[in-house]
Formats: structure tokens, C-alpha cells, sequence
């Protein structure tokens, strides 16, 4: 239902989760945010870490705190059900952990994407079965689940080309947001048919995306409003927009606006 990330100098998880209660008004069933640890813990090192609830934003908050994540590179998610029962399980950002994994609980350290996103993937079902053939285990019932799998298997050191790729292979509605193991300063995304915004705030320390520019309020004003089709390329420094062909799209074609 709701999407916001961001890739910054600073500390991203007040963005993350001030954006998610500007947008619990839409509605929800569920929460939940994802991070990229710079330090997951001593054995395993650097890696994604999730945090999800089934119960308000307020509770997700409480549970961020308690663990003291400060993080710079994360993104977060309020869901309104369309493919699985409001559950944890269910609940996003959806974790890719490769294929070949046997543990019903694998551990985060071996996370390798994390995803949310919302809309309706409609060829769902026969990219589930694509890639449970190759080994990819599911953990929810979800349709997002897939894209989290499919970026995985697109991925060959570049999470950007690995989004173009699987992008190529949906069908239906989306707005994603998508970050790596291996890139911790990166954040990529893509809309069509869902709403995606691009905030633009660099003094500030970073780039942002959320389904709803109003997400953003009290980080940034300069919002790039992304058109169908679109994909984006975010660092805390610079930004990229390509549109469906994989063609760069200038700042005259994707203006930076003020908003009130
Ligand atoms: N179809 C997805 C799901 O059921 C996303 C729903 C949403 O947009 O919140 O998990």
C-alpha cells in the first residue's frame, strides 16, 4: 500500500519510519522496514536486517528502537493484502536468500535482497514455479515474493541491470524499492501502474523514494515526480533515471518540483 526508502550520509530509519506513519492513513494490515547493517553482527559481518509487524507503525517503532538501529541505506513498507493472508510471513520487505536454501528460518546473514512493493504482480504464479524449478525456496504467499527471488537470479554484481532484467519478465502493477548484501550505498527502484516518487535531498545527505511525496514531508521538498515505466538508480550523492528502453532521462524530462 505504502512505500519509502532511501540511501543517505546520515541515519535513514527516522525517514523510513516517520514517511510510514504519514501514510497509515491509506490503511494497512501490516509494517515493516529493512536495513543494511553495517555491521550485522561479528561472525557474519555487514548485511540486510528486518524488522516487521502485524500490529501499527507505532509498534514496528517501538521495536526499531528497542534493537537501536541507525542506519544510512533502508526501506520500508505498509501493506494492504492482495495475494496472502495479513501475516509476518507475508509481511514485506520480502528477502531473497538465494537458491538451494533448506532452513525454513534461515539466518539474515545470508540475505541477499530485500524488496517491497506494491500492486499486483499478475503472472505470479508461473515465476513462482520458474523458480522453484531453480531452486529458490518461498517463505510467504505472497505475488512481491517473486520479484525479490527474480532480481536474485537477474543478479550478476549490478542490482540496477539485475532490476532492468527481471523488471522484463513482470506483468501487472508495481512500485518497487530494492536494496542489496553487496551494494550497501545503493537503492533501486521502479513504477508502473503504482505511484513512485524520487525526493531529492541532497544537502540533506541522500536520495529518497516513496509511493507519496507527502511521505517525504519534513526531509525533502524537491520531489521528481517518476512517470510509467520508470526506473531509478539512487546513491546518497547522485541519482539516475532511465525509462522502460533503458534510456537515461535528462532533468528537462524528469524536472525537480517544489512541493508545498
Ligand atoms: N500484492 C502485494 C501483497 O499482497 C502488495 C500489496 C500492497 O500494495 O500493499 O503483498
Amino acid at each position: 500500500c505504502g512505500i519509502v526508502g532511501g540511501v543517505s550520509r546520515q541515519d535513514v530509519v527516522p525517514v523510513l519510519l516517520q514517511g510510514l506513519r504519514r501514510l497509515e492513513y491509506r490503511g494497512y494490515d501490516s509494517c515493516g522496514l529493512a536495513v543494511h547493517m553495517a555491521s550485522l553482527n561479528p561472525a557474519s559481518g555487514a548485511g540486510l536486517h528486518r524488522t516487521r509487524s502485524t500490529a501499527r507503525v507505532a509498534e514496528l517503532q517501538a521495536q526499531v528502537q528497542a534493537e537501536n538501529l541507525h542506519e544510512a541505506t533502508g526501506i520500508a513498507h505498509t501493506r494492504w493484502a492482495t495475494h496472502g493472508e495479513p501475516s509476518m510471513a507475508n509481511a514485506h520487505p520480502h528477502f531473497s536468500f538465494g537458491p538451494g536454501q533448506r532452513e525454513a528460518f534461515p539466518p539474515e546473514s545470508v540475505a541477499r535482497v530485500a524488496l517491497v512493493h506494491n500492486g499486483i504482480i499478475e503472472n505470479y504464479e508461473e515465476l513462482r514455479r520458474a523458480l522453484e524449478a531453480r531452486d529458490y525456496r518461498f517463505f510467504s504467499d505472497t505475488d512481491s515474493e517473486v520479484v525479490a527471488h527474480l532480481i536474485d537470479s537477474c543478479y550478476n554484481g549490478d542490482l540496477f541491470e539485475a532490476l532492468q532484467a527481471a523488471i522484463a519478465q513482470l506483468r501487472g502493477a508495481y512500485a518497487l524499492a530494492v536494496i542489496h548484501r553487496d551494494e550497501p550505498h545503493r537503492l533501486v527502484g521502479a513504477r508502473a501502474g503504482s505511484p513512485l516518487v524520487l525526493g531529492v535531498a541532497a544537502e540533506q545527505g541522500g536520495h529518497f523514494v516513496a509511493s507519496d511525496a507527502m511521505a517525504l514531508a519534513g526531509v525533502t521538498d524537491q520531489i521528481v515526480y517518476l512517470e510509467e515505466g520508470d526506473l531509478v538508480d539512487l546513491q546518497a550523492s547522485r541519482y539516475w533515471i532511465c525509462d522502460a528502453g533503458g534510456r537515461a532521462l535528462t532533468p528537462e524530462q524528469r524536472p525537480v518540483q517544489t512541493v508545498q
